[in-house]
């Protein structure tokens, strides 16, 4: 069966938005899987983490895959692109969380869903109430409306 999930992206080293927009194409070629919708690029300060600003957006895909099969995928194209991790939170090349995988509720020491920090992060619930409104509360939006983050 087609499950309906969500990826955020976030980019801040070398050519952020170019980083961001390729990898949603490349989302989209994961086998078993196709984008239905992708937001905006969002500029964003870094948020627990160094270096310079975040290009951030997300996607919603239908997918055939199980969850960790699909993060297998993104965890792929993150290493394609290049990441390194010196450290916890270091600046990336390419940073794919995925949000959310239909109603799956996970907590293993690889995955968890809903994503666990998701509501506390402008970077998402704001590229993803874009895409998704009835996904995000106006009270989850008022509680980061103190994050600045600015459309692209
Ligand atoms: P963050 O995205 O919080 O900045 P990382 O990208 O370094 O941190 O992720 C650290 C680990 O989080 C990954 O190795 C992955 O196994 C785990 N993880 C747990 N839940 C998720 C999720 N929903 N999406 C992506 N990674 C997750
Ligand atoms: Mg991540």
């Amino acid at each position: 069966a087609m499950t309906l999930a969500f990826v955020a992206l976030g980019a801040n080293l070398g050519d952020a938005p170019a980083t961001v927009r390729i990898a949603m194409a490349q989302i989209d070629m994961i086998p078993r899987t196709r984008v239905t919708a992708r937001s905006s690029l969002y500029r964003t300060a870094p948020f627990e983490a160094s270096g310079p600003d975040f290009i951030n957006a997300v996607v919603a895909i239908e997918t055939r895959l199980a969850p960790e099969a699909l993060l297998d995928a993104l965890q792929r194209l993150e290493q394609h692109a290049g990441r390194e991790r010196p450290y916890h939170h270091a600046p990336r090349t390419l940073d794919l969380d995925l949000l959310r995988h239909g109603d799956a509720v996970l907590a293993t020491p690889r995955l968890t869903l809903p994503h666990p920090r998701m509501n506390e992060r402008a970077f998402v619930l704001v590229p993803l109430s874009e895409i998704a409104p009835e996904l995000v509360s106006a009270e989850q939006l008022t509680a980061v409306a103190h994050q600045a983050i600015e459309r692209l």
